[in-house]
């Protein structure tokens, strides 16, 4: 990857505009520089996207489905250099990173397509018509990913918005450019068509992000960060009437029922609450457990938070990884401290981690447990995207369920019991866009995955992200009766 980190326009590398510096989340210390893209950088990429549009959209499906499949064969072959470069923004653990975050790149492309090549197309036989549907792509489409799984989340969207024909200019989080500075490096020595796959890199609002949802050249945005910004997204858009599709922030509930499995219950928990130090969208923040295991519950749990390995990203054993940036860990904190404020009990964590080594100067805080608190406190109605959660006790299923959806977010949520019947039952009542039973995190490619509220509009996985990246045209043929 080069220093500074460039951007890829037309198939080439591009070093415009002013720097600014990554860091090191394990350590603090600038590791690079990274070329911010004003406007005019901007308007270059999206002329190329342009440009690249009608040979691209003509390609047959299946052409482009082998470029994508391609794409996949040649993440595999630079797979350390992606997990190389992904460590290096975020200090994940090489275990996750080799198991989850690139290994799902390649299976992003490679997933959509086969689900784009193999897809039907429908005809309705009239009386005296033929009518069918074609799909067409949206045009040039902004794809706006944040820093939590950068890899994972930027082809995510990428796999199906290409084989659906559209060109992309993408914008990774100014935290996190390196993995796609390395899919530019792929997608230029497998030769992909020019200026189809674009990068450029910046900030949000007031820089490159903000110019890229605004321009004219520019039909479509598809966007994972937080709820504000996919609000701030969708006025900067509202003028022109562009799709979007929005997966936003949670606030994400786990139901333990006394009927439960309590180990895999709170094994489950310590996975779903500290996972990538709890910056998953997905991650679980309240707890509600039934009273009769509530106290054991939590002990439980704090035992487990407290024995996450703190080792240095490349230690196979190591679990936990620092927050993103000081900003981020400052945040996380502050709710720390609200908690102990508003009067909460802390059971593990609560503060900084001190390894009396480099890693001081990073960006780590301790994974947390958190009793005491009511519903309507701040700690349990915002979202804080750190490795924490707040854990309540209930005392019959319909509380249960009344506390999990009292939220303004409605993306993910987890339910333990060794009830069938309650298993279902609970599971529809929840206002979310993904329930688990007895699991968390466990996909499939092509099932439908969004949020409710303030978590987002639309759904992304197999079909759902084709219908967005695409749109049909309805064609009706009028038959003449034979003759003859
Ligand atoms: P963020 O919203 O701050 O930034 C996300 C991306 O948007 C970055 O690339 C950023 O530069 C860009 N951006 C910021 N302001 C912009 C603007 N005005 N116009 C255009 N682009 C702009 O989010 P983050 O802090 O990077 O990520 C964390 C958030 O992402 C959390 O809220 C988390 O829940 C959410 N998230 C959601 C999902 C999901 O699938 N629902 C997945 C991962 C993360």
């Amino acid at each position: 990857m080069p220093d500074p980190v460039t951007h890829f326009i037309g198939g080439v590398p591009v070093a415009l505009g002013p720097t600014f510096a990554a860091c090191d989340p394990v350590t603090g210390r600038e590791v690079r520089r990274v070329h911010e893209a004003d406007r005019s950088v901007v308007d270059r990429a999206v002329a190329a996207a342009r440009a690249a549009l009608p040979g691209w959209a003509a390609l047959p499906v299946a052409e482009r489905a082998a470029w994508t499949r391609r794409l996949g064969d040649a993440i595999e072959e630079r797979f350390e250099d992606l997990v190389a470069a992904e460590i290096a923004d975020t200090g994940k653990s090489i275990t996750q990173t080799r198991t989850l975050d690139i290994p799902r790149g390649a299976a992003n492309f490679r997933a959509f397509a086969e689900i784009a090549a193999q897809r039907p197309e429908s005809a309705f036989h009239l009386k005296d018509a033929l009518s069918y549907t074609v799909r067409r792509p949206l045009g040039v489409v902004a794809v706006i990913v944040p820093w939590n799984l950068p890899f994972l989340l930027a082809t995510w969207k990428l796999g199906p918005c290409l084989v659906a024909g559209n060109t992309v200019v993408a914008k990774p989080s100014e935290h996190t450019p390196g993995s796609l500075a390395v899919l530019a490096e792929i997608a230029a020595s497998i030769g992909l068509p020019p200026g189809v796959l674009n990068v450029v890199n910046g900030f949000g609002t007031g820089s490159t992000g903000q110019f890229l949802v605004e321009h004219p050249g520019v039909d479509a945005v598809t966007f994972t960060g937080e709820s504000r910004t996919g609000s701030a997204i969708m006025k900067a858009v509202a003028d022109r009437v562009k799709p979007v599709s929005f997966e936003l922030g949670g606030k994400n509930a786990g139901l333990v029922f006394a009927d439960a499995d309590l180990e895999a219950a709170v094994e489950g928990s310590v996975r779903s609450v500290f996972t990538n130090g709890g910056q998953v969208c997905l991650c679980t923040e309240r707890l509600y457990v039934e009273r009769p295991v509530f106290g054991e519950f939590v002990e439980r749990l704090a035992e487990g938070a407290r024995g996450l390995a703190f080792g240095r990203p490349q230690d196979e054993s190591t679990v936990m990884m620092p927050m993103i940036s000081a900003e981020h860990r400052d945040k996380v904190l502050s709710y720390y401290a609200l908690a102990k404020d508003e009067g909460a009990t802390i059971h593990a964590g609560g503060g900084t981690p001190r390894f009396g080594d480099e890693r001081d100067g990073g960006y780590y805080v301790e994974p947390t447990v958190l009793t005491g608190l009511p519903n309507g406190s701040r700690v349990n109605r915002e979202e804080i995207f750190g490795p924490v959660c707040h854990v309540a006790p209930f005392d019959s299923e319909a509380e249960a369920v009344g506390l999990a959806n009292d939220s303004e977010y409605g993306l993910a949520a987890t339910v333990w019991t060794s009830s069938l019947n309650r298993a279902h039952r609970v599971a529809r009542s929840l206002e979310a866009g993904l329930v688990w039973v007895n699991t968390w995190y466990l996909r499939d490619l092509r099932t439908p995955f969004g949020g409710v509220r303030l978590s987002g509009i639309g759904r992304e996985g197999g079909t759902h992200s084709l219908d967005f990246y695409s749109e049909p045209t309805t064609i009706t043929i009028k038959l003449e009766a034979g003759h003859g």
